[in-house]
């Protein structure tokens, strides 16, 4: 299952875009819709809520009476603390009952509006932000919701900002236009990503990967992508295992090719094989592989890689005490130190991708640098050369 989640500020459209997928065939789960849901008359968390706040909160018809909740609830920050922690786990519950019942399908869309607010988005494969400005949002709120204009702005200014959201969301949908122009972004979306993302993913299978090019790093936010998905590894596998944003898209102002590479460190590679299944279901499929250390010596690691074919990830998973390991990291933090070093590997770069261009896959590109990593190992791993 592909788990997506979907969010934008108050007015943005979500429910527009949430409406458009559905078409499409997602199945939506909606967290407003559920935040009512665990509420409704007969529910047990009704009583838990009457116990704490009073017989009041009860409506005579069973129904939650939420302006007498909340006079109760926001009185002061304890109540509004126990609040939380009643709401909280029946909302939790709800959505796991949720996402339980529809375990057989393809695409789950989760439509939380406070899915930035409440850091919610590692726990999905992609998050779609649903993007309109501000100002806009404040139009639309007024002339399609009838809210007051100090209303909708107090709304706004109390969510998550537009850079929050752009440092943690995967793919930006922009809104400002007309639906009709939304849903040819989001019918593009669809298929160029979201069903390849959801068939790998059920087949365990990499996405496949385009000719190799050098970028120039100006305007690449790698640095804030590579965050994105050591967040998501981190939530899926637990943080006890070390998570690097290694190779050229570490280091600030080198060209890279647009490959975000990534270093996950294991005791040993049974550990890294036990990994295997939950990165697969968590978008990155993987099997034994090895790293040329130069002079015919190998090394074997783990080598993963996505199943989403909008963003190509290396995830290199070593020992910790490899020389692989000990090298990938030395070698990105000699680069982002060493502008001299830096300028001779970007040069080498250059030289050696206009030498191979058109090449569809990176073989040649790469045993050409094996001669400079082995330079690079006596400096960086001397102990590795016995
Ligand atoms: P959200 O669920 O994010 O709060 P909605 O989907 O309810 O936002 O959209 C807010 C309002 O803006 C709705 O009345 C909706 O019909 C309208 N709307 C959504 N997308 C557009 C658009 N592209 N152009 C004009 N109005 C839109």
């Amino acid at each position: 299952m592909l788990k997506i989640g979907l969010t934008g500020g108050i007015g943005a459209g979500k429910s527009t875009v949430s409406e458009i997928l559905a078409g499409y065939g997602a199945v939506i789960i909606d967290a407003d819709k559920i935040a009512r849901e665990v509420v409704a008359a007969g529910e047990p968390l009704l009583d838990d809520l009457a116990e704490r706040f009073g017989e009041d909160v009860i409506a005579a018809d069973g129904a939650l009476d939420r302006a007498q909740l909340a006079a109760a609830a926001f009185a002061d920050e304890e109540s509004t603390a126990a609040l939380n922690a009643l709401m909280h786990p029946a909302i939790r519950d709800r959505t796991t009952e949720h996402f339980a019942r529809h375990s057989g399908a393809g695409v789950v869309v989760h439509d939380v509006p406070l899915l930035v607010e409440n850091a919610m988005t590692p726990a999905y494969h992609l998050n779609l932000l649903v993007d309109v400005p501000a100002e806009l949002r404040l139009e639309r709120l007024m002339s399609a919701r009838g809210m007051t204009r100090d209303d909708a702005e107090s709304r706004i200014a109390r969510q998550a900002s537009d850079e929050q959201r752009y440092a943690v969301c995967d793919v930006i949908i922009d809104n400002a236009g007309a639906v009709s122009a939304t849903q040819d972004r989001v019918a593009d979306l669809v298929e160029d990503r979201i069903l390849p993302f959801a068939a790998n993913l059920e087949a365990r299978r990499r996405a496949e990967r385009g000719a190799v090019e050098l970028l120039d790093p100006a305007g690449q936010d790698w640095p804030m992508q590579a965050q994105r998905i050591i967040a998501k590894l981190h939530h899926g596998i637990g943080r006890q295992f070390r998570l690097d944003h290694i190779g050229s898209t570490a280091v600030p102002g080198l060209a890279a090719k647009n490959v975000i590479d990534l270093q996950l460190l294991v005791p040993d590679l049974d550990t890294a094989r036990e990994l295997s299944v939950q990165l697969a279901d968590l978008g990155y499929p993987g099997s034994d592989g090895v790293d040329n250390l130069g002079e015919g010596q190998l090394e074997s690691k783990r080598f993963h890689a996505n199943s989403d074919p909008g963003q190509a990830v290396n995830l290199h998973v070593r020992a910790e005490d490899s020389v692989g390991a000990v090298f990938a990291r030395g070698f990105v933090e000699l680069l982002c130190t060493d502008a001299a070093e830096r300028a001779r590997y970007a040069q080498l770069k250059r030289a050696l991708a206009d030498e191979h261009a058109g090449a569809a896959q990176s073989d040649m590109y790469a045993q050409a640098k094996e001669s400079y990593f082995l330079t690079m190992r006596r400096r960086l791993v001397p102990a590795s050369f016995g």
